[in-house]
C-alpha cells in the first residue's frame, strides 16, 4: 500500500507559456479550475524584475513590452538542458533576454533586478510561476499548500523531470508525482466519460499548447488509463505560430516603408502580443487586423491577415503535427480505424485547420472537444493530487500507468547504444542487462548510461555515467548486472553489481551533473525566501506611500472647501504646514517604511479631528 500524503494537494499544469492550477472538492466531488488575482483561469509561466520589483504572472506579463530584457517566459524549454543544446541555441535567438552558458553547460538567464545583474537557472524560473500557482490555490483555498502534481510534456527526459522536481522544492512543494500532460488530459476527459466506458476504449490525445507538442495512445478500461505510446515535438507549438505571423508582417513593414525592425526588441515584442491575438480571433474569424500605432521610428503599422495565409503561412508546422500523430499509431502499433476517441488539449487545438486536418486523418471522426482545451491538463493533475493524498475519500479509483517516451540504455563497446528499457514501455519498471568486461583482468567498468533512438551511443542524450569498481579480477568475458529502474513519476535509478563472489557492489545514479545538489536547492530555497520578503517590503511600501498620497489629497480637497466648511485661520495653516511636511516625505525616494507608516500614523492623530469633523459638519 501507498504512502498517503497528509494535507491538502493540488495539480498544476506548468505550461511553457501558460499554468493552471486545480483542486478536488471533495463536499461537492468535483474538479475545481481555480482562479488568479485577475480572475482568469490560466496564469502566464512569465516573470519580470524591475528597478522594484520582481512580478510574476499577468503583472509579468504585461509590461513584458517595456521591459523585454528583463521578462523572463519559456523557463520550460530551458529546464533540465544543457546551454549547447541546439535546441538551446534556436531559441536564443528568439529571446529578448539574455542566456549564457553556466558550470557544466548549465543554462542561465541573466537579469538586472534593482539594478543590480542576477543570473538564473530554469528551475529557479519555474520555481517562481509554482510558487505563484502555490499562492493562487493557498488563496482561494484559504490554507497553506504543500503538495502538488505537476505536470509535464510526455517527451520530457529523465533530467527534464527531476529538474521539475527540483523548481517544485525551492518553491517550497512537494511534488508528489510528475504527470504526462496527455495522460493528465486523458484522466480528466475519463471522468467526464467514465459511466460509458464498460468496454476498452482506445483514446488518442492531441496536445498542441504554446511550446510543446504532445500526442499520446491511451486505453481506459473501466478506471484503468494505459498509456500505450507517446510521440511529440518539444519544440512546436503557438509561439512557432506567431513567430511566422511576426516574420510575414516585419516583411511586410519592410517593404512598405524600406525599414527592418527586426533588430528592435521592443518593436518585436509588441508585434508579437498583436499577432498572438491575431492568431486568437483567426480561430472564429475569417480576417484580424493589427494596428500598432509607433511600431518603429515613429511610424504607425496596421495591416490584416486572412486565415487562409495564417493557414499557408503556418502549412508545414501543421503537417509536421499530423507526422507525429501517424508515428504515434505505428509506434502502437494500432490502425487509424481503431480509435474510439480523439480529445483536444492545448489552446492552439482550437485552431480550425489542425482539427480539419485532424479530422481527415481519423477519417471523418468527430473530435472530442467537452473539456476546455486550456484546463483539461491541471484537472486530471488535481484528480491524481487527490488520489495521493490522505485527507480525500471520495476521488474515483483510477489507475494510472504510463511510458518512458525514450529507449534507455549503455553506451558499450564501439559506442554502441545496448538498450535496457525500450522506449515505450510501462512505468514503473525495473530491467537488468548482463553485460560483460572486456579485457582481462579488468577491475573496473565505466557505465555511461544514454537516452534516445540512435545506434551510435554519443548521438544520443547522455544522463549521466559511474564507475563499478572491484571486479574480481578474471578473464575477459566476466559477467555483471546492470539494473535500470524508472519509478512513477519517471525518474530513472540506474545501478550496477557484480555478482560473482556474491559480493555486491552498487551504484545509483541519484545526483548527476544537470541536477542540482541539496546544497544548491537549500540555497535557491534561501533565495526565494529573500524575494518572497522583498516582494512583501514592496507591497508595503506601496501601500504606504499610496495611503500617504491619499492623505495628502484629502487635506488638500479640504482646503478648497474651507469656506463652506469654516476652517479657522489656524486650522488652514496647520492644515497647509501638514501638506508640505508630507509633500516633501512622499516625494522622498529612499525614506524607510516605518518611517513611511509611522508619520501617517501620526499625521492622522494630529489632522483626523480637523478632516472628520468637516466631514460630520
Ligand atoms: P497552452 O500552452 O495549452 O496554454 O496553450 C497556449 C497557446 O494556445 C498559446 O500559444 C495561445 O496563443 C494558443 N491559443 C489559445 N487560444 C487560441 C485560439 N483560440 N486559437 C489559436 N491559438 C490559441
Amino acid at each position: 500500500m501507498k504512502r498517503k500524503h497528509e494535507g491538502c494537494a493540488v495539480g498544476i499544469d506548468l505550461g511553457t507559456t501558460y499554468s493552471c492550477v486545480a483542486v478536488w472538492q471533495e463536499q461537492h466531488c468535483r474538479v475545481e479550475i481555480i482562479h488568479n488575482d485577475q480572475g482568469n483561469k490560466i496564469t502566464p509561466s512569465c516573470v519580470a524584475f524591475t528597478e522594484e520589483q520582481r512580478l510574476i504572472g499577468d503583472a509579468a506579463k504585461n509590461q513584458a513590452s517595456v521591459n523585454p530584457q528583463n521578462t523572463i517566459f519559456d523557463a520550460k524549454r530551458l529546464i533540465g538542458r544543457k546551454f549547447s543544446d541546439p535546441i538551446v541555441q534556436d531559441d536564443l535567438l528568439l529571446w529578448p533576454f539574455k542566456v549564457t552558458a553556466g558550470v557544466n553547460d548549465k543554462p542561465m538567464i541573466t537579469v538586472t533586478y534593482k539594478g543590480q545583474e542576477k543570473k538564473l537557472c530554469a528551475e529557479e524560473v519555474s520555481s517562481m510561476v509554482l510558487t505563484k500557482m502555490r499562492e493562487i490555490a493557498e488563496a482561494y483555498l484559504e490554507s497553506p499548500v504543500k503538495n502538488a502534481v505537476v505536470t509535464v510534456p510526455a517527451y520530457f527526459s529523465d533530467s527534464q523531470r527531476k529538474a521539475t522536481i527540483d523548481a517544485g522544492a525551492i518553491a517550497g512543494l512537494n511534488v508528489l508525482r510528475v504527470m504526462n500532460e496527455p495522460t493528465a488530459a486523458a484522466v480528466a476527459y475519463g471522468l467526464d466519460k467514465r459511466t460509458n466506458c464498460v468496454e476498452k476504449r482506445n483514446i488518442f490525445v492531441f496536445d498542441l499548447g504554446g511550446g510543446t507538442f504532445d500526442v499520446s495512445l491511451l486505453t481506459i478500461k473501466d478506471n484503468n488509463f494505459r498509456v500505450k505510446a507517446t510521440a511529440g515535438n518539444t519544440h512546436l507549438g503557438g509561439e512557432d505560430f506567431d513567430n511566422r505571423m511576426v516574420n510575414y508582417f516585419v516583411q511586410e513593414f519592410k517593404r512598405k516603408n524600406k525599414l527592418d525592425i527586426s533588430g528592435n526588441a521592443k518593436a518585436l515584442r509588441r508585434l508579437r502580443i498583436a499577432c498572438e491575438r491575431a492568431k486568437r480571433s483567426l480561430s472564429f474569424l475569417v480576417v484580424s487586423t493589427i494596428e500598432l500605432d509607433s511600431l518603429f521610428e515613429g511610424i504607425d503599422f496596421c495591416s490584416s491577415i486572412n486565415r487562409a495565409k495564417f493557414e499557408e503561412i503556418n502549412m508545414d508546422l501543421f503537417n509536421e503535427c499530423m507526422k507525429c500523430v501517424d508515428s504515434c499509431l505505428t509506434d502502437a502499433n494500432m490502425d487509424k480505424s481503431n480509435v474510439d476517441d480523439v480529445v483536444l488539449v492545448g489552446g492552439s487545438s482550437r485552431i480550425p485547420k489542425v482539427q480539419q486536418l485532424l479530422q481527415d486523418f481519423f477519417k471523418g471522426k468527430e473530435l472530442c472537444k467537452s473539456i476546455n482545451p486550456d484546463e483539461a491538463v491541471a484537472y486530471g493533475a488535481a484528480v491524481q493530487a487527490a488520489l495521493l493524498s490522505e485527507d480525500v475519500k471520495n476521488v474515483p479509483k483510477l489507475v494510472l500507468q504510463d511510458v518512458t517516451p525514450l529507449s534507455l540504455g549503455r553506451e558499450t563497446i564501439g559506442d554502441i547504444m545496448s538498450v535496457v528499457i525500450p522506449r515505450n514501455t510501462s512505468i514503473p519498471v525495473k530491467k537488468t542487462g548482463t553485460f560483460c568486461t572486456v579485457e582481462d583482468n579488468q577491475s573496473y567498468s565505466l557505465i555511461k548510461v544514454y537516452e534516445g533512438e540512435r545506434t551510435r551511443a554519443s548521438d544520443n542524450n547522455l544522463l549521466g555515467s559511474f564507475t563499478l569498481s572491484g571486479h574480481t579480477l578474471a578473464p575477459r568475458g566476466h559477467p555483471y548486472d546492470v539494473c535500470f529502474a524508472i519509478d512513477e513519476n519517471g525518474v530513472l535509478t540506474v545501478s550496477a553489481t557484480e555478482k560473482s563472489t556474491g559480493k555486491m557492489n552498487e551504484i545509483t545514479i541519484t545526483n548527476y551533473k544537470e541536477r542540482m545538489s541539496a546544497e544548491e536547492i537549500k540555497k535557491l530555497i534561501k533565495e526565494a525566501e529573500n524575494y518572497h520578503i522583498e516582494d512583501k517590503k514592496f507591497l508595503r511600501k506601496a501601500k504606504a506611500v499610496n495611503a500617504l498620497d491619499e492623505y495628502i489629497y484629502k487635506m488638500k480637497d479640504s482646503l478648497k472647501k474651507k469656506d463652506s466648511l469654516k476652517l479657522s485661520s489656524q486650522e488652514i495653516r496647520k492644515i497647509e504646514s501638514a501638506i508640505v511636511a508630507a509633500t516633501n516625505l512622499f516625494d522622498n525616494q529612499n525614506v524607510e517604511i516605518d518611517v513611511l507608516e509611522n508619520y501617517l500614523i501620526g499625521l492622522k492623530s494630529r489632522m483626523d479631528h480637523i478632516i472628520m469633523a468637516m466631514v460630520i459638519d
